[in-house]
């Protein structure tokens, strides 16, 4: 089990141990978020510190890995730019996992709003056909 006190770095350890109970084991919802890790790593281990990302490595993210949930940003540097400057909460220029992390959760619930949209929550919990168009 994950000690859910301990660091990003600690964690990540963990799951390259268990990464091959990982694969065979893991729930979807466990896999969707190694898959979250996994993918940040992709792109911060690109240049600069390892574990968090530039700029640069934050637009190849959203343009690569967010082609569809943020397709009107991809299109538009300035609003990339804008979306890292509000992320980037201590103003060193680079996003750690933890603030990048604060994007994941608006996307989780800009997803949900827009499944919603059509279905107004009720006795029959129904979502539409899909998020991010
Ligand atoms: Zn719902």
């Amino acid at each position: 089990m994950l000690d859910l006190h301990c660091s990003h770095q600690t964690l990540c350890d963990s799951l390259a141990l268990s990464k091959k109970m990982a694969t065979k084991t893991s729930s979807l919802m466990e896999r969707s978020i190694t898959t979250v890790i996994n993918t940040f790593h992709q792109h911060s281990r690109k240049e600069g510190n390892d574990d968090t990302l530039s700029k640069k490595e934050f637009k190849e993210m959203v343009k690569t890995d967010l082609a569809t949930f943020l397709k009107k940003e991809k299109r538009n540097e300035r609003l990339i730019n804008d979306i890292f400057e509000d992320l980037d909460t201590n103003q060193d220029n680079q996003l750690s996992f933890e603030e990048c992390m604060m994007l994941m959760a608006k996307l989780v619930f800009a997803c949900h709003e827009k499944l919603h949209e059509n279905n107004p929550r009720g006795h029959d919990h129904s979502h539409g056909k899909g998020c991010g168009k």
